[in-house]
């Protein structure tokens, strides 16, 4: 197995050689989205950061467990430990049972994902189902003393923690300077230091959401949920944790606050941060009116995009900034990635129709070298594509007739596509697809028309044979006045 990835460690902050703790394995739990709202292009950028590291370990050739969970309750509106449950404020308003907005938005989730070709978790755990595991975690920070009950809530207390463990050293972010920033919030005053957080909350009557528990009937604070799921399925121990950058404080950093609290140990190994998206350089927010979901995207309907982009458009922008970059979406430079998918996929088609001649004029064994340097650096797939590119330079050279390629050379090119551009870099040609429909469209219409045929004879035998056989593959032909429309079963 090669070793030589060197990912970059937000703890650390700096490049460490990726050491599993029990290779072959490898485990690597992501936070996913809380689905309360339509998946938006902020939910892109991790999953497709994540799909890239799970693709490329798993292309070296380890067994990767990786876990993606979804927060479905315990959210709150302000990401702090007031306001409403973001899932119930939305079953409220369109008048849904909670897991209903769950399953609904889970459900739009799922199919973007696929659609921007990120392969699915091992395991997506849901924190709803892990309520019994949460209250025993609580439990344990609770006896440890680094938690404490006021009127059914438990929160984390920090002073108490900062005594043995550093509070802060993920986010950079000092006690001292914590204690000065923060507003006096409602509700605020149960907790003995403001910048205590939430383990558990004790629930109104009127709160959709709530469990009986040692402290009376309540809900889990937004933190708790990752901690318990991670080292439930990875390992007390495990090696990567990763988010965006947004989520390394106050959630990432109050995760290692309660695996430490409870376990006595630290849980993570690597910690890795995907950068933010920006919109024409500002910030996505509702507020702004730049807010914009990925179905949106993909069909165009919004008032700041000028056409429809692919799922592939967008995947193939995103893999051209390295992950630690911030990337800014404009109609410009999306419709410059999609002539840049275009050219890359042409060549992809093109490499496949070569012929081979006994000698060679290009380098292709240092090419695939500087493929592996590439992703070995910190998954650096903007470098990784430019080094593409001069595979594309070369493809199209040999076709043209300006340079040579021997068989041995030629393998190796398609091998190197292979890995990079389809298995690690996760693209496909999006054209396929569409081909593929327009050539159903046109061959069902010609048997439409050889059914006519065979009816206008009066020949029916033949006319219901090829219903009939139409129907087995799925395909539903409806006899109208007017011609005969055809639909899948
Ligand atoms: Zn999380």
């Amino acid at each position: 197995m090669q070793n030589t990835l060197y990912i970059y460690n937000s703890l650390t902050r700096k490049k460490e050689l990726f050491v599993p703790l029990h290779p072959p394995f490898a485990g690597l739990y992501v936070c996913g989205p809380t689905v309360y709202s339509d998946t938006h292009l902020g939910h892109a950028r991790p999953a497709i950061t994540f799909d890239l590291l799970f693709r490329y370990l798993t292309h070296l050739g380890y067994k990767v467990r990786y876990v993606r969970n979804i927060t479905d309750v315990g959210h709150l509106e302000n990401d702090a430990d007031e306001g409403e449950d973001k899932i119930q404020k939305k079953a409220r308003l369109e008048h849904l049972e909670p897991m209903e907005v769950v399953q609904k938005y889970m459900n739009n989730f799922h199919k973007n994902m696929e659609k921007l070709n990120t392969l699915a978790p091992s395991i997506e755990p849901r924190a709803t189902g892990h309520i019994i595991e949460q209250q025993e975690f609580i439990k344990s920070i609770l006896k440890n003393g680094y938690a404490y009950e006021v009127n059914g809530s438990v929160y984390f207390d920090i002073s108490k923690y900062s005594e043995k463990y550093p509070y802060g050293k993920l986010s950079g972010r000092v006690l001292e300077d914590l204690k000065g920033n923060l507003r006096e919030l409602e509700g605020q005053e149960e907790k003995r230091n403001p910048f205590d957080f939430a383990l558990w909350k004790k629930a109104s009557p009127e709160h959709l959401m709530q469990w009986p528990s040692p402290w009376g009937n309540g809900f889990p604070g937004w933190h708790i949920e990752c901690s318990v799921m991670s080292t439930k399925y990875l390992g007390e121990t495990f090696d990567i944790h990763g988010g965006g950058m947004d989520l390394r404080f106050p959630h990432h950093e109050c995760e290692i606050a309660q695996s430490t609290a409870a376990l006595g140990k630290e849980s993570v190994k690597y910690w890795i941060h995907n950068n933010m998206i920006t919109i024409n350089g500002q910030k996505m927010a509702r507020s702004l009116g730049n807010f914009i979901t990925l179905d949106q995207l993909f069909s165009g309907n919004h008032s700041t995009l000028k056409q429809a982009y692919d799922p592939m458009t967008i995947r193939f922008f995103i893999l051209q900034a390295h992950y630690r970059s911030t990337i800014d979406f404009s109609n410009e430079a999306l419709q410059s990635a999609e002539k840049g998918l275009r050219k890359l996929m042409q060549a992809a088609n093109t490499l496949k129709k070569i012929n081979p001649e006994t000698s060679s004029t290009v380098d292709i064994t240092s090419l695939k070298t500087k493929c592996y340097e590439a992703m070995d650096d910190d998954l650096n797939s903007p470098v990784l594509l430019s080094h593409l590119f001069e595979g594309v330079k070369i493809i199209n050279s040999v076709n043209d007739g300006l340079e040579k390629i021997n068989n041995e050379d030629l393998e190796l090119l398609k091998n190197i596509f292979q890995i990079f551009v389809f298995d690690v870099l996760g693209l496909k040609d999006q054209t396929d697809t569409d081909i593929d429909e327009e050539l159903t469209e046109n061959l069902i219409s010609i048997i439409i028309n050889l059914r006519q045929d065979a009816k206008n004879r009066k020949e029916w035998e033949i006319s219901d044979k090829i219903r009939e056989d139409l129907k087995k593959t799925g395909i539903v032909l409806k006899d109208k006045k007017d011609g005969v429309e055809w639909e899948r079963e």
